[in-house]
Parts: structure tokens; sequence; C-alpha cells
């Protein structure tokens, strides 16, 4: 087994309607945009498909508004949109976070939101993964990482989805069936593996970000090893409103440190209505970092990604309070 990408049957439909009509016919093939997470994992031989459904040329796909984001939309674009700067700019913030400047302009949102899961165990080579009889994740029948023959717990690390979550964003499926939307906090569900509720033959087609997400501030906040270039190992996306010096909404998301991002809107609850004291950010922050379960499978320990979590979310929310 060599790190040459594997063969398969290259297919470029140029609508949504031609794409998902491909998917029917062949409910095996993959859907590629990017490639700077696809073809990586092809390379070292994971779970490849003899059918790639190309979405470069489906324009259809493209287009930046305040309201709606295309999934052929490139982190880059995101990054450097005027709109987005002035109406939601924790989007570019977010963008700007992610991965390097080249692999940003290949880099698609629609490739971001459906990231493949990471772990020690599964991001190798397969002679590497062979030499530890693979895993769960692919072609292997146990963990690793929590020794057991039914769970994965790969860390979801895409970066994304944590502030359009808190914006109130809903994803858009399409499939030979319809168009369906589901809200992105109730889109990322389950384990390592399954990570969403996408069906097996549904395309995502953008994201849609209710009106409502402009009168919030919001800011992500990520850790990683090196600032320049890395995969997240947590991310703490926040979004609040004030009204008269009091806060009316708030919205917490903390990233990659599970299988799927956790929304911990339930911890706020008690201090809507009321002046965001220093006292209500440290009772949150503790709070954040007693749910969270990290596994031991990224570059840094989870004791310290746990920790690092009270220490984001009180640098996320004293930030938004100062900026209210
Ligand atoms: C060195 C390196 C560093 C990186 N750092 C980060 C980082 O810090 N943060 C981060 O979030 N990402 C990071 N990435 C991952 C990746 O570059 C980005 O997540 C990027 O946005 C993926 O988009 P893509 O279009 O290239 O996806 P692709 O590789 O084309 O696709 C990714 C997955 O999504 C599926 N897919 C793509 N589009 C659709 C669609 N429209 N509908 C349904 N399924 C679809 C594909 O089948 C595939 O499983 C990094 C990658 C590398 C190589
Ligand atoms: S968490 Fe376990 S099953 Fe999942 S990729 Fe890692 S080793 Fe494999």
């Amino acid at each position: 087994m060599s790190m040459l990408l594997p063969p398969f049957e290259l297919h470029e439909p140029t609508t949504i309607e031609e794409a998902v009509r491909l998917k029917e016919k062949l409910p095996e093939a993959d859907f590629v945009a990017g490639g700077t997470d696809l073809l990586p994992n092809y390379k070292w031989g994971l779970n490849t498909r003899k059918h790639v459904i190309s979405l470069h040329r489906v324009d259809e796909m493209r287009g930046v508004s305040a309201e709606r984001i295309g999934a052929n939309v490139t982190l880059t674009e995101i990054e450097k949109s005027g709109l987005l700067a002035q109406k939601l700019p924790v989007l570019p913030e977010t963008a700007r976070q992610i991965a390097t400047p080249l692999l940003r302009n290949s880099g698609t949102l629609g490739g971001n939101l459906m990231l493949e899961n990471r772990c020690f165990f599964f991001n190798q080579t397969y002679l590497w993964r062979k030499s530890v009889d693979f895993c769960l994740k692919a072609d292997g029948a146990q963990c690793h990482v929590v020794p057991q023959k039914e769970t994965c717990y790969a860390t979801f690390s895409a970066d994304m989805p944590a502030p359009l979550i808190a914006l109130g964003a809903s994803i858009e499926l399409a499939s030979a069936r319809g168009t369906r939307h589901v809200k992105l906090a109730e889109f990322y569900q389950g384990d390592g593996i399954q990570r969403n509720v996408r069906r097996p033959d549904e395309l995502v087609t953008g994201v849609t970000i209710p009106k409502e997400a402009q009168r919030l501030r919001a800011t992500y906040r990520k850790l990683r090893l090196r600032d320049s270039f890395d995969f997240p190992e947590l991310g703490i996306a926040a979004a609040a409103r004030f009204e008269h010096g009091k806060l009316a909404a708030l919205h917490l998301v903390a990233n990659a440190l599970e299988t799927t991002p956790r929304v911990l809107d339930s911890l706020g609850e008690g201090l809507l209505g009321k002046p965001l004291t220093d006292e209500a950010i440290a009772q949150v922050a503790k709070a954040a970092e007693d749910a969270v379960r990290p596994v031991k499978n990224t570059n840094l320990p989870p004791s310290y990604r746990k920790a690092m979590t009270r220490v984001y979310v009180q640098r996320a929310l004293t930030d938004l309070r100062a900026h209210a």
C-alpha cells in the first residue's frame, strides 16, 4: 500500500440536481469539494471509494449573503468577505484561524461542515494502522482510545460549525427526495464515525443564518499547537446580546473536545436579565470545564484541554462584555 492516491472514477456534475441524481445512482460514492481533507485521507487508505463526485463545477452552491452561505464558498472567501466582516464578523474571524492560506483557498465551507473526525490512531498511514490491527473507524474491530468494540471517540475537528451553531444557523441538505433544513445545533450527533444526522444520499448545499444573528456579538477562541497551521485542540464559540447593560441572550459552544460540538447554552440560562458580572462569568466557565469530556487522541493532554476550556470561556465572555 503506497501513499499514492488510489484510483477512482471522478464525476463532475454542474448542477445540484445532477449531483444528487448521481449520488442516488452511486450510493457508495464520496463527494469532494476542495479535497483538502478527503484526498489526504484517501492517500492513507482511509475508507476510500471507487466513485467520487466532485462539486467543483456546481456554481449554484457558491454565493455569500448575511443570511445564506453556499457550501462551495471557500474559507478564503469567508475570511475576505467585506459583507460578513460587517454583519457577522465572527465568521471571517474563525475562517482566518483555519489551516493555512493555501488550504483556505481550496477548502470550502461544505467540506468544513462535513470534515472527517480525527484521532491519533486513525490519521495514520495504512502500514502504521495495520501494525496496531486497525480500529473501528477504518478496517478494524476495536477502539484503542477507549478499549471496546462499539463506540468511536474520534475528535470533531472542524472550526466553522461552532460559531455557526452559536449564531443559530441551519444546514441545508438536498437529495433526490427534496431539500430540508436542520438546525446545526441538532445536526451533529453520534460517535466519531456517525458524527451527524446527514442521510447517506444527502448533499450539503449551504447554511442559512437567521437575521437575528446580526444583533449578537460573537467570538471564536481557538487553542492549537501551532497557531499558523493546526487543527483545534479546543474551540470556544460564544455569542451574546446585551440590553441596557443586562445579558439578554447567551449562546456557548465548546468545540473539538468530543465527537461533536457541545452546545452549552443551558449554562447561561440563570444569568439572563442580569448584568454579566465577573462572578457570573467564572461560574459559567467552571461549569463548562466540568461538562466537557475530552479523550486522549490528539496532541495535547485531555486534562489540559479541559482546564483550558474554563480559561477560554472566561476570556470569550469577558471580551463580549467589554464590547457590549
Ligand atoms: C494541514 C491541514 C490543516 C488543517 N487545519 C484545519 C483547521 O485548523 N480547522 C479546520 O476546520 N480544518 C482544517 N483542515 C481541514 C480542511 O482543510 C478544512 O476543513 C476544509 O474546509 C475542508 O474543505 P474541503 O472543501 O477541502 O473538503 P473536502 O476534502 O473536499 O471534503 C471533506 C469531507 O466533506 C465531504 N463533503 C465536502 N463537501 C460536501 C458537501 N457539499 N456535501 C456533503 N459532503 C461534502 C467530503 O465527502 C469529505 O468527506 C486542515 C487540513 C490540513 C491538510
Ligand atoms: S477513537 Fe478509537 S475507533 Fe475512533 S478512530 Fe480513534 S482508535 Fe479508532
